[in-house]
């Protein structure tokens, strides 16, 4: 745990209420801004279990990418629109799902970061250009035309230094894009997926709502926009009611409400 307390990352107050105690974390609430985050973090959020988790072979087989990759990989392939060359940075590359789909579509240039060393590994056996460690601008010397955070700003101490750093790394007109859990998400009243996914402390220290991404791209000069219908993709065999579901969720994002996960992207203007 860090010795001393977090400042609210998004406005620097040091004033807050408790929201709740796990364990020895404490969740609490700024004062000044409202945002939602652990007060006394480990000092590394991005490992945590990883060897039980990633040491089982049925983990690494079923690495398969999941909906919200297949609507990124569709929007950025619209944006590339027949460009010769496109370039998309990812930080925090994961176990490679995202990463192995951007690899196979002609003109795109796929770059990750990945500071967890299994995920990496993991990466690289997929073939994917990816450097182990956390980002760096100084190791990107590139501009990218899309930098994707694919649940990362969540595991960050300063999410606002690093998002101010992805963008000094974006082309003008580039995009960042951004997925993370959503502090009002609809399924923390189901107890099962509350327990396993809601507040996860030893990981997870940064608990977001649309507000507040929305805030921190104005602040960077950048344009919110929810995914949008047209970046709606499935794979093969999905059954029905999955389908309607995922249409439900698509549909409220691009009305701005949203109810689980969030998924956005910014215009750097
Ligand atoms: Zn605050």
């Amino acid at each position: 745990m860090n010795k001393k307390n977090r400042i609210c990352p998004l406005c620097e107050s040091d004033t807050y209420k408790v929201v709740k105690r796990i364990n020895k974390f404490k969740i609490v609430q700024c004062r000044g801004c409202c945002f939602v985050y652990v007060v006394n973090p480990f000092s590394i959020t991005y490992n945590y279990n990883e060897c039980n988790e990633l040491q089982d072979e049925s983990v690494k087989k079923n690495a398969h990418p999941r909906y919200r990759h297949l609507q990124m990989v569709k929007l950025i392939t619209q944006k590339c629109n027949g460009r010769k060359e496109y370039s998309v940075l990812e930080i925090g590359s994961g176990k490679g799902e995202l990463g192995h789909l951007l690899s196979k579509e002609p003109n795109i240039m796929y770059q990750g970061f990945e500071p967890s060393h299994i995920r990496y590994t993991l990466c690289k056996k997929k073939n994917l250009s990816v450097t182990y460690g956390q980002f760096e601008p100084s190791k990107y010397t590139n501009k990218a035309d899309a930098i994707i955070m694919d649940n990362v700003l969540e595991h960050v101490m300063e999410p606002t230094q690093l998002i101010k750093e992805t963008i000094d790394s974006l082309n003008k007109g580039g995009i960042l894009i951004i997925a993370v859990p959503n502090v009002h998400d609809v399924r923390r009243f189901f107890p099962k997926w509350r327990k396993r996914h809601y507040y996860q402390p030893h990981c997870h220290i940064n608990y977001f709502k649309t507000q507040d991404l929305k805030k921190m791209f104005r602040r960077h000069n950048l344009s919110f926009h929810p995914f949008a219908l047209s970046s709606f993709s499935l794979k093969a065999g999905t059954p029905f009611l999955k389908i309607m579901l995922y249409l439900c969720k698509i549909m409220l994002d691009s009305l701005n409400i949203s109810c689980s996960g969030i998924y956005c992207y910014g215009i750097k203007k």
